[in-house]
């Protein structure tokens, strides 16, 4: 049998020393406060354990997921650090938090009622974070809730609140006055907890200041790479290249067309590229006749619409001979990066990385690659 990695239409490599420095620098930004890190939908689409394992390793002692699923799985990854799942328990699976030693973050009374029932039943006060809706309207307590919850000295004596949070909706655009509404609804709601830590920032409320670090910053994105500023350089690391392989090139002539629905016209003498990558892949079809791809400097633009298994660019300007069936043209990497991607697709680098699929070869870099 031939090697996976030959087989492959696309390689996808991840760099797991750049996820560790990603989250370095976070630390350093947050510093006094403390930085865990975000892995749900196994870690935006680029591997829960093999992210967690290198993070917990520089130190990381406090990881975040959505489901009591993602928990149960990480648990396995991560016998001894903190794993708070932010869905909360559904109805009926309190148990399933209990014998998986997973935290979850209470979002509504009914969730704090259930917990807090489960918890006297057991016979022992039950950890637990509380999350503070401050103006999302997604998850969360509302202030009006939470006033009678800081008085209900009976579910209180069972839930051990170690973490008060909320999170921000706007924290990408600095400026925005919700931040700052945000923020001071947060404080009132902390007041109400007196000595216990709170969290408020994810990747981009990071960077809007020390007033919204408070004492735990919860990023994911931009650990994985995703630009986190409004403006400027990006001050992440890049973590993922995408290369796909020319599977076939062909010579065509003006007035053909190139595939689906014969939306892109070829008005004069054309190389074309066929790759081996598509919207089953996570190539969204918004990027037909809209992204492009690089062979070393040279951008090539995506002619055509995306199919499910192949997209063609347009690579007339490439030397013929640094083209041959085999070759890789990069989709995602120092040329074009996730953010990029997502723009010309019309959407956010987060779906970008949570859509990339799973036919691609995957490599990890450094850290202690698999
Ligand atoms: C997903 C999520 C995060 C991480 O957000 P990023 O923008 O990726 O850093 C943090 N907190 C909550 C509640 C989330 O749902």
């Amino acid at each position: 049998m031939s090697d996976p990695a030959q087989r492959a239409g696309a390689l996808l490599t991840v760099d797991l020393d750049a996820v560790v420095a990603n989250w370095r620098r976070c630390q350093a930004v947050a510093q006094p406060a403390r930085c865990a890190a975000v892995v749900k939908a196994d870690a935006y689409g680029l591997g829960m354990a093999p992210v967690a394992r290198v993070l917990a390793e520089a130190g990381c002692a406090r990881f975040f997921v959505a489901t009591i699923d993602e928990g149960i799985g990480l648990r396995e990854v991560l016998p001894d650090r903190e794993i708070l799942v932010l869905n909360g328990p559904l109805p009926g699976t309190e148990a399933d938090f209990l014998e998986h030693r997973l935290i979850p973050v209470l979002n509504a009374p009914g969730q704090l009622a259930g917990w807090a029932a489960f918890a006297a039943a057991a016979g022992r006060k039950l950890p637990a974070a509380l999350h503070v809706d401050t103006g999302m309207a997604r998850l969360g307590v509302e202030l009006y809730d939470l006033w009678r919850l800081a008085a209900d000295t009976a579910a209180l004596a069972a839930i051990e609140v170690i973490l008060v949070m909320s999170h921000l909706a706007c924290a990408d655009t600095p400026g925005h006055r919700l931040n700052h509404g945000q923020l001071s609804i947060f404080h009132t709601a902390r007041s109400l907890f007196p000595g216990v830590e709170g969290s408020l920032a994810a990747s981009s409320g990071l960077f809007l200041g020390a007033d919204w670090l408070a004492d735990w910053v919860r990023p994911g994105a931009a650990l994985y790479g995703l630009q986190p500023t409004a403006a400027g350089p990006n001050p992440m690391l890049p973590v993922v290249r995408l290369e796909a392989k020319v599977l076939q090139l062909r010579d065509v002539d003006a007035g053909d067309t190139v595939g689906y629905g014969a939306t892109h016209s070829i008005t004069k003498d054309t190389r074309l590229a066929t790759v081996a990558a598509g919207y089953a892949d996570g190539i969204f079809r918004s990027l037909g006749n809209r992204g492009c791809g690089h062979l070393g400097e040279i951008e090539v633009p995506l002619v055509g619409r995306v199919s499910m298994d192949l997209i063609v660019f347009d690579v007339t300007e490439v030397p013929a001979d640094r083209l041959q069936p085999g070759a890789v043209i990069e989709l995602l990497g120092p040329h074009h990066t996730v953010d990029d991607m997502a723009k010309a697709a019309g959407t956010i680098g987060y779906e970008v990385l949570t859509a990339l699929g799973n036919r691609y070869h995957r490599r990890y870099l450094g850290g202690a690659a698999p």
